[in-house]
């Protein structure tokens, strides 16, 4: 077909997607054998426990579709699952809906809430995802920069982002890429914003049993003012190391999740039948569970961290989540994407360029997102490579040219 052709059959909302750049890096890595720190997945098994709920629910046939929003066990179990943890009284009747993964809980909440043209806030650097998500509802994208090395932000540059067009912000606590828990006193700024200026705010909680140090997370949903505005969304995937399961949620009040669910009708009629019975027993786990995987995570990032430093790649101590923000300008470099070809070809690791969470030209490169979602002996691999670029061995006249 003719480029005109093409052109013609390609829907304007898609004219600036790119291929997703993490899934393009575990290709990479795939091809050149390296090892894969780009793609947020653990390569450690699922729990045995959900492996063998999945395998006895399919057994015992629970294998047609689920209630279109979930299944009432499913539904239930994760209200009683934020009432033990966060105090939250959910109507598993009204206020939540089970989706296939994080991914379609966030687009199937914007198109629910959206009209072209109204316009959606959200952190830059970002999750890849918010940007298609915002372009799929013909929203605008609006964004406010988290500033390294705390990746802080400016109230009024947040401020100066909000106006009579928008609609919602998308808040991503704890934050992939950067590993930024917000603290309790931007979660009030956002809030009173949202409030001020009659706006939602859409929170990505994938990463909520994974913080570090102390730190705390306080889902938007539980402050004052905010129940009637939030949608929060969250997943099995990251908390349960199933990410490719695709179950997740969104919780909305009454009125929001009776357009939400109909989108995820429509869209998917619901989440794979036999994993959302496995998630009953998920989300009845003990608290011993989330602890231990924050205390194994805390190691993996205290080791992968030890490891970058040897090879002359600092970067900001994470928060929360599983990833890290390394900054390469102590090579001489400010090319991620050059960085990156070198590491994943030569060196023989995968990580993910920085600039594929900014969308302002010109940002993000000098950084690079490693992911420590990986067996122990994984990230010493990685280690053991990633040393081999120490002492000049990596040196800007060294690389192949982009
Ligand atoms: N959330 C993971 C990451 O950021 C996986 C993304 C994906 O491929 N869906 O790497």
């Amino acid at each position: 077909m003719s480029d005109e052709g093409n052109s013609r059959f390609r829907a304007a909302r898609v004219a600036r997607f790119t291929e997703s750049v993490i899934r393009e890096m575990t290709r990479l890595a795939i091809r050149h054998q390296a090892v894969n720190l780009a793609q947020g997945f653990p390569d450690f098994p699922a729990p045995d426990v959900l492996k063998e709920a999945a395998a006895r629910a399919v057994a015992e046939d629970y294998n047609q579709y689920a209630i279109t929003w979930g299944s009432k066990p499913l539904r239930d179990a994760i209200a009683a699952k934020y009432l033990r943890y966060h105090g939250l009284e959910l109507d598993p009747e009204r206020e939540i809906t089970v989706v296939c993964g994080s991914t379609e809980g966030m687009v199937a909440s914007l198109l629910a809430t959206t009209n072209p043209d109204d316009e959606i806030v959200m952190f830059e650097p970002f999750y890849e995802n918010y940007g298609p998500d915002a372009d799929l509802c013909s929203a605008r994208r609006r964004y406010v920069s988290l500033h390294a090395p705390e990746w802080s932000f400016d109230p009024a540059e947040l401020r100066a982002a909000f106006g009579p067009r928008t609609k919602a912000i998308i808040l991503n606590s704890p934050h992939n890429p950067t590993g930024k828990v917000f603290q309790r006193q931007e979660l009030d700024q956002i809030a009173a914003l949202c409030q001020e200026f009659d706006t939602l705010c859409i929170t990505d909680e994938i990463y909520e049993h994974i913080v570090y140090d102390g730190a705390v997370h306080v889902p938007m949903l539980t402050l004052p003012g905010m129940r009637q505005r939030t949608i929060l969304i969250s997943s099995m995937s990251k908390t349960y190391s199933v990410t490719g399961w695709r179950v997740g949620w969104v919780l909305a009040p009454p009125h929001l999740t009776a357009s939400i669910r109909k989108v995820h009708d429509f869209l998917t009629v619901g989440a794979a039948a036999p994993l959302q019975q496995a998630g009953v027993l998920a989300l009845s786990m003990p608290d011993e569970y989330y602890s231990s995987l924050a205390g194994h995570y805390l190691q993996r990032r205290d080791l992968l961290m030890d490891h970058l430093a040897a090879a002359g790649l600092p970067c900001t101590r994470p928060g929360g989540a599983y990833y890290l923000m390394a900054d390469i300008t102590p090579f001489g470099l400010s090319d991620d994407l050059l960085f990156i070809r070198h590491l994943i070809e030569n060196i023989g690791v995968a990580a993910v360029p920085g600039s594929s969470f900014f969308a302002t030209p010109g940002c993000g490169a000098q950084f690079v997102r490693f992911c420590f979602c990986k067996k122990y002996e994984t990230l010493e691999q990685a280690g053991r490579l990633l040393r081999r670029m120490r002492s000049g061995e990596l040196h800007v006249a060294e690389l192949p040219s982009s």
